[in-house]
């Protein structure tokens, strides 16, 4: 078998938390898509109530069971992966999963509380205001605070690294060149070990219509490689129609910053993939 990053597709979700599809549903698409290592990633139960409805339940008995029954039923034809996304504010530790993506999604507000940077653009003026006065520079150092704790945990995947910015093409909250912006981004991605975790370039806000490029951008890709990192091409996919959504683009950026290779997670573990020529 050539390989190719579309090959594989790890962080995905759905019915089961926030997504369209359920697991029969995804699983199908994307074998029929030519995926051949899919991974689950439902999101961690989050005790925020502003995410009831988005996470699974604490309780992943019905999850694990629909993932292992598909990876029964797709034995030899697909290999199933057993993963879950840890939000940063999950107590505890992801045990039992054969991989993990460790994602932030929120910054901690005033009162010990928290607000979500990728709801609604609305709900991140509100944060902005209330928390951070109006200082959106502010915001993304503590956004990328939390992403260095979460990096400093070791997962398998970083998620959505610059998350914060899903935003920026129709709002502009802050300017994505500023200096103090690029040093708070820089610092969390050199608090990740690139002999642990993948740094993934995902594509989710692009098939939800917030963004033309995939996650992280240039300046971050291009520090990641000069720091030996590994990438892996995610769709963050909650549809059956998106499962490798924005692949080729993915491909782009990857390339543009200087990378030859993805990586691929299998049941045997990693898989070093030339990238297809554009
Ligand atoms: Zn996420
Ligand atoms: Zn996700």
């Amino acid at each position: 078998m050539n390989l190719t990053p579309c090959l594989c597709s790890v962080h995905t979700h759905t019915t089961l938390c926030d997504g369209k599809g359920t697991p029969e549903e995804m699983a199908a698409a994307a074998y029929a898509a030519g995926v051949r290592y899919y991974g689950f990633s439902g999101h961690s139960f989050s005790p925020n109530p502003a995410d009831f409805g988005y996470s699974l339940p604490p309780d992943t008995t019905e999850y694990r069971r629909k993932v292992l029954a598909l990876r029964d039923e797709y034995a030899g034809r697909m290999e199933i992966l057993l993963g879950i996304e840890w939000d940063s504010w999950t107590p505890g530790d992801p045990v039992g999963y054969d991989y993990w993506i460790g994602s932030v999604h929120a910054v901690r507000d005033a009162d010990g509380g928290y607000c979500a940077v990728d709801n609604t653009p609305e709900i991140f003026r509100e944060c902005l205001e209330r928390v951070f006065r109006g200082d959106a520079l502010a915001m993304t150092e503590a956004y990328y605070r939390g992403v260095a704790e979460m990096a400093a945990r070791k997962p398998t995947i970083l998620g959505h690294i610059d998350l914060v910015t899903k935003y920026g093409e129709s709002h502009a909250f802050f300017d994505e060149a500023s200096p103090r912006y690029r040093r708070a981004a820089l610092d969390a991605l050199h608090a990740v070990d690139p002999s642990a975790t993948l740094l993934e370039i995902n594509t989710g806000a692009m098939s939800r219509g917030w963004r033309s490029t995939p996650y992280p951008a240039r300046f971050l890709l291009e520090a990641w490689r000069g720091m030996g990192g590994r990438i892996i091409i995610t769709s963050d996919t909650h549809h059956p129609g998106t499962i490798l959504h924005g692949y080729r683009e993915a491909v782009t950026a990857a390339r543009a910053a200087g990378f030859r290779d993805c990586t691929l997670l299998t049941a045997a573990g990693q898989l070093e993939c030339p990238l297809p020529p554009e």
